[in-house]
């Protein structure tokens, strides 16, 4: 890594805190109370346009031109392989995406501490302290979940250390044959697009004026278990967007995408999956959703149910039931993908007011949404923005787009960690190409996901578009529904769902 890099990298650092602090300040200003409480996106535009002013300023003082954080993270990702640990940690999902090192970290960490201790007490240690059995039991738990090639180099270092261990060759070349067996998936894949899960159906489904909109456009608890065992079943396995292109670098530096086929195993069905609005908004308190989510003393991602004043932590929602889903059945999951987490930012995030930045307990509120996304990051799941007031990206003003995107950044972005990926509120996509397109992609972003009744994906050099199906009771209950290529809906169908 370079001097220049380093201090550039941390000059963005301070410009990013710069603009926080900005926001910060601006937001406990007695003008943008009066304002925030019109509750109109509109009414804020002031405030957003002077946000906007400081950070162009503070850019201006802190480089001499105005470097976007992004591009900064992105010089700081390629030059220094061994920051990229670092740097995925601490600032997301556009640089976990580029690799799976985090993800494998993860996974190696939670699934061997365990093993470990099991094996060592029955056989003779080595200088290294480990035995080949741990070693086996290790790179048995990497290959269930397809990191074949993590297998193979821990195995070659305990050849090293236990040279006539005739079980580690074997394995090792189990592993290798299992790797080059891999074949590229020709067919097309799936975006499957669902929304936070149904815990009681009875309050959910209870005839208040929700009830219709909750029957059309969520899946409960149960449903979504059925889904996940049929998919299962029939071979689907879960990949990472990122495992659709491949990137490489123009001669002016810039990322440059190609279309790849996903390497999957033989008779495996790759798919996407992704998960709007994991924000818990106020409309569906007491109508029977997790409250928000936390992590539990393991430093697993659970969520809160609140029943009536009662709190209870566990799998109430898509992340901890798929995570759970993914840890007893690895092989649903190619390289420990999980999916795609599309947030808006008005009513907070995961169930906290980090919109409310004077609440008094906003520095809390913040730590806690970072720590929790960064266990996200950590165990597969990727962040896009799903637009800070979920407004129509087709619809709404360049203006408006702006000053949206640049909440969001502000809010989210800070907390989450940037990303490349733009995920459509309800779906309804931008001209491609045009002005809107050309200002996403200016702020970073290159994949973007809407919905549409065929699966698009298009890869260009500079950005991708995929189309989603979505999961939900439309889906479930509909004639002819194009979810029935996934599993059988008769069978996944709660029977607490009204007819
Ligand atoms: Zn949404």
């Amino acid at each position: 890594m370079k001097l220049k890099d380093i201090a550039s990298f941390a000059g963005s650092m301070l410009l990013m805190a710069a603009v926080v602090f900005g926001i910060y300040a601006l937001k406990n200003s007695d003008a943008f109370k009066d304002k925030m409480q019109t509750g109109d996106p509109a009414a804020v535009s002031e405030t957003e346009t002077k946000v906007d002013g400081n950070r162009a300023e503070s850019a201006e003082a802190e480089a001499g031109t105005e470097v976007s954080m992004k591009t900064v993270l992105k010089t700081a990702w390629e030059s220094a392989g061994e920051m990229r640990g670092w740097i995925a940690e601490a600032f997301g999902e556009k640089f976990v995406g580029l690799s799976g090192q985090i993800t494998l970290e993860a996974g190696v960490l939670d699934s061997t501490d365990e093993g470990d201790n099991g094996a060592a007490s029955t056989e003779e240690m080595q200088d290294d302290g480990r035995t080949a059995s741990s070693y086996l039991q290790e790179a048995e738990s990497l290959a269930a979940g397809y990191f074949y090639a993590e297998a193979v180099s821990l195995l070659e270092a305990a050849i090293a250390h236990y040279p006539e261990d005739g079980n580690l060759r074997e394995a090792k070349e189990k592993y290798q044959m299992a790797q080059s067996e891999l074949a590229a998936y020709a067919g097309v894949v799936a975006h499957i697009s669902m929304q936070s899960l149904i815990v009681d159906p009875d309050k959910a489904f209870d005839g208040d004026e929700m009830a219709d909109a909750y029957e059309k456009t969520a899946v409960t608890v149960t449903e979504f278990r059925n889904i996940l065992e049929e998919m299962y079943a029939k071979g689907y396995i879960l990949i990472d967007i990122h495992d659709l292109m491949s990137m490489s670098e123009d001669s002016s530096g810039d990322v440059v995408y190609s279309p790849e086929k996903p390497m999957v195993p033989e008779g495996k069905i790759p798919f996407i999956l992704s998960v709007d609005d994991v924000n818990y908004y106020a409309y569906t308190e007491q109508d029977g959703f997790a409250d928000r989510l936390v992590l539990d003393a393991g430093g697993s991602v659970k969520c809160i149910y609140n029943n009536g004043g009662t709190e209870t932590v566990g799998d109430y929602d898509v992340i901890p039931i798929l995570d759970a889903f993914v840890a007893e059945h690895p092989d649903f999951s190619y390289r420990g993908a999980k999916g795609i987490i599309a947030l808006t930012g008005f009513e907070g995030v995961f169930g906290y007011a980090t919109n409310k930045t004077d609440s008094g307990i906003y520095s809390q509120d913040a730590a806690t949404v970072s720590n929790i996304a960064a266990r996200l990051l950590k165990t597969g799941w990727r962040f896009a923005s799903h637009g800070y007031w979920h407004q129509n990206t087709a619809d709404i003003s360049m203006e408006t787009l702006e000053l949206d995107n640049a909440r969001w950044e502000a809010e989210v972005g800070s907390l989450v960690g940037t990303t490349e990926i733009y995920v459509y509120p309800d779906g309804k996509e931008v001209e491609y190409p045009g002005e809107k397109l050309d200002y996403l992609k200016s702020e970073g972003y290159s994949i973007f996901c809407g919905t549409d009744e065929k699966n698009i994906l298009s890869i260009g050099t500079d950005y991708i578009r995929q189309t989603r199906i979505l999961l939900n009771g439309t889906g479930l209950t509909a004639k002819n529904s194009r979810l029935a290529e996934f599993f059988s809906l008769k069978d996944v169908i709660d029977p607490k769902r009204p007819d």
